[in-house]
């Protein structure tokens, strides 16, 4: 475990570094809650690349830093904090970590140092029309034809598949088998032949998913990681990257800090919001549940951190972390009142043109839909009750 003053020394060079370094534009579009461009991305994966700092918990043969979990935990809170992007998880949590772990030293060549650069976007294709919370049902065929796959199927739910350059996706080679034993987890580019993206518009008007399809794509035997059939074992190893991260520390302070202005700058009948009985009942309330949450994290970060298991109880993170964040965002319009509904000043006050509105106001009933799915993200909240239920309090 680092010590604290270290900790404290670490956390104040990355906001130093966070306030310099972050592109004003992109930390004004994050400031308004809208979506940033890949290009707005890129750019600032290249400022952190340039410093180490874009895949700094990679082990420094990858071009990392090894650092360890506690230090991942301060730098995602100091970089929500600063209104940074969350960082494309995917590509820099999930298949960069599975390809270090798991892929043979010619993928590794392959892939790693171009994932490092901060240039090679992937996007994650396990979802299917019938295959989510169930994903052992999964449909979509691998079937051998001399060196190559040929896959075909569809994906659904595939975050920012529109941005990637790659696909790992999880695919049926064995349809005689029992659904975990057939599976086989393949690396697809994503300008291959047979491949079609289809975007889904949120109610939130974000593009976060698409659908994809394959259609007779060809995909050399060469981009299967781990051996045939055996891709069941790699798709539950991923979910261990993302189990600390799902408590969003930082992402709930970002919150907090956005209804704490809202109660602010906001008034009702001639008296400020954070004055109203309500807004500081509610927002005590959800403080509490923060400094609890962050509290139980700090708990589980120093387990791993000794090297200890985290056992399936590490589910309650992601449960408590995404409900708080879904209360952050209703305290939010609820403090905003009818500025946040979207075009309200259009057919509220008959103007016919919006006025122009603040950081606040104007994203944030998308704001307020986007955070519902962190219901499901990760793993739906009745999955984690279940495994709480069966694995935890032996129900
Ligand atoms: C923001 C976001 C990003 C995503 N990004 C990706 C991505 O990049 N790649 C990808 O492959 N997928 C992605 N997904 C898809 C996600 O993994 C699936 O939505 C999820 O696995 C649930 O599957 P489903 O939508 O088919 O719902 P279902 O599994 O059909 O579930 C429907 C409802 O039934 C409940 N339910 C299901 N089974 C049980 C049970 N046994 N007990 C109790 N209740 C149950 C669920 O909790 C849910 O409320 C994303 C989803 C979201 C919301």
């Amino acid at each position: 475990m680092q010590d604290t003053h270290d900790l404290a020394a670490f956390r104040q060079g990355i906001r130093d570094f966070v306030r310099q370094r972050l592109p004003d534009d992109l930390r004004q579009t994050v400031r308004r809650g809208q979506q940033p461009t890949r290009d707005q991305l890129v750019a600032w994966h290249d400022v952190l690349a340039g410093e180490g700092l874009l895949v700094p918990h990679w082990p420094e043969t990858w071009g990392g830093r090894g650092w360890n979990v506690q230090q991942q935990m301060v730098f995602d809170e100091e970089m929500a904090l600063g209104d940074a992007p969350e960082l494309n998880a995917v590509t820099f949590d999930m298949i960069g970590p599975l390809l270090i772990r798991h892929a043979d030293p010619a993928q590794q060549q392959r892939f790693l140092p171009a994932i490092a650069s901060g240039h090679q976007w992937w996007c994650q294709g396990y979802s299917e029309p019938n295959a989510g919370s169930d994903l052992a049902r999964l449909a979509t065929r691998a079937e051998r034809d001399g060196d190559d796959y040929v896959v075909n199927g569809s994906k659904i739910w595939t975050s920012y598949a529109q941005y990637a350059d790659w696909m790992f996706t999880l695919v049926r080679t064995d349809r005689e088998a029992k659904p975990q034993s057939g599976i086989s987890f393949l690396l697809i580019d994503m300008t291959s032949p047979g491949i079609t993206v289809r975007p889904i518009v949120g109610i939130h008007g974000w593009t976060v998913f698409n659908e994809v399809f394959l259609d007779n794509v060809r995909v050399p035997v060469a981009q299967r990681v781990g051996e045939e059939n055996q891709g069941w074992t790699l798709a539950k190893s991923l979910l261990e990257f993302e189990r600390l991260k799902l408590a969003r520390i930082g992402e709930n302070k970002r919150r907090m800090a956005r209804a704490r202005e809202a109660g602010l700058t906001r008034s009702h009948l001639g008296r400020r919001v954070a004055d109203e009985p309500w807004f500081r009942e509610r927002f005590a309330a959800l403080e509490a549940r923060l400094i609890a949450l962050e509290a139980n994290a700090a708990r589980f970060v120093a387990r791993q951190a000794a090297g200890e298991r985290l056992g399936a109880e590490v589910s309650m993170l992601k449960l408590r972390g995404s409900r708080l964040i879904q209360l952050w965002e209703e305290l939010i319009v609820d403090a905003l009142g009818p500025e946040a509904w979207p075009l309200a000043d259009d057919w509220l006050l008959g103007t016919g043109a919006a006025a122009p509105r603040d950081a606040l106001a104007g994203t944030a009933s998308s704001r307020r839909f986007l955070g519902r799915g962190y219901t499901i993200a990760g793993g739906s909240s009745e999955i984690q009750h279940n495994i709480l239920a069966k694995q935890v309090l032996g129900l």
